[in-house]
């Protein structure tokens, strides 16, 4: 389908998702975003997320909350899901209620869609055609306005850019192994 060359066109309605805090490409924080945090454990930029992404993801007591304005790591490497600039309150892995796709992106099990609920091993063993096809469902179910990433998804925001970015490093990975092409990849390497 043509719609393949733009991948962040289409995101959800949500105040929370649109472009501007969507998760691809990295490099967009090199413009001024409205605010900088870096993960107090690994040093990396976070990304803002809505006060209400975080209320919903924790698996721990709310009253633990002392700060409006929190942040997501995305490092794969570091245990931080969402961290409060102010101070030193943070939120790990074990405090979130679904696993997340950032940490874990290659585990079967691993949401890359958590409105839509596709896995990345889903993705991963079907054909070509199947991945297509997941992608469809997504882009339909966003159309539709049936997705509610601001309180699904860890990251705050829509996944179409996580699931495309995951579908041509597979078909990346078929082809030739380690061929760098448009789709982005969240690791520095
Ligand atoms: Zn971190």
């Amino acid at each position: 389908m043509e719609e393949k060359s733009t991948p962040l066109e289409v995101c959800c309605g949500q105040e929370s998702a649109g472009r501007d805090t969507c998760e691809l490409p990295s490099v967009g924080f090199e413009r001024t975003p409205r605010h900088k945090a870096m993960c107090p454990r690994c040093e990396e930029v976070g990304k803002a997320v809505s006060l209400r992404t975080v209320k919903s993801m924790l698996a721990v007591s709310l009253r633990s909350l002392s700060a409006r304005e929190y942040f997501f790591c995305r490092s794969e490497t570091c245990p931080v899901v969402y961290f409060a600039d102010a101070d030193s309150e943070v939120y790990r892995v074990g405090d979130v209620r679904e696993r997340v796709y950032q940490k874990e992106p290659e585990a079967e099990q691993v949401f890359v869609c958590y409105c839509f609920r596709h896995r990345v091993g889903e993705l991963r063993h079907g054909p070509e055609s199947d991945r297509q096809a997941r992608v469809q469902d997504i882009r339909a179910g966003i159309q539709k306005g049936q997705c509610a990433c601001d309180l699904r998804n860890p990251q705050g925001s829509c996944c179409l850019g996580n699931v495309i970015a995951l579908v041509h490093r597979i078909e990346d990975g078929r082809s030739h192994a380690g061929g760098s092409s448009a789709s982005i990849s969240f690791r520095e390497a």
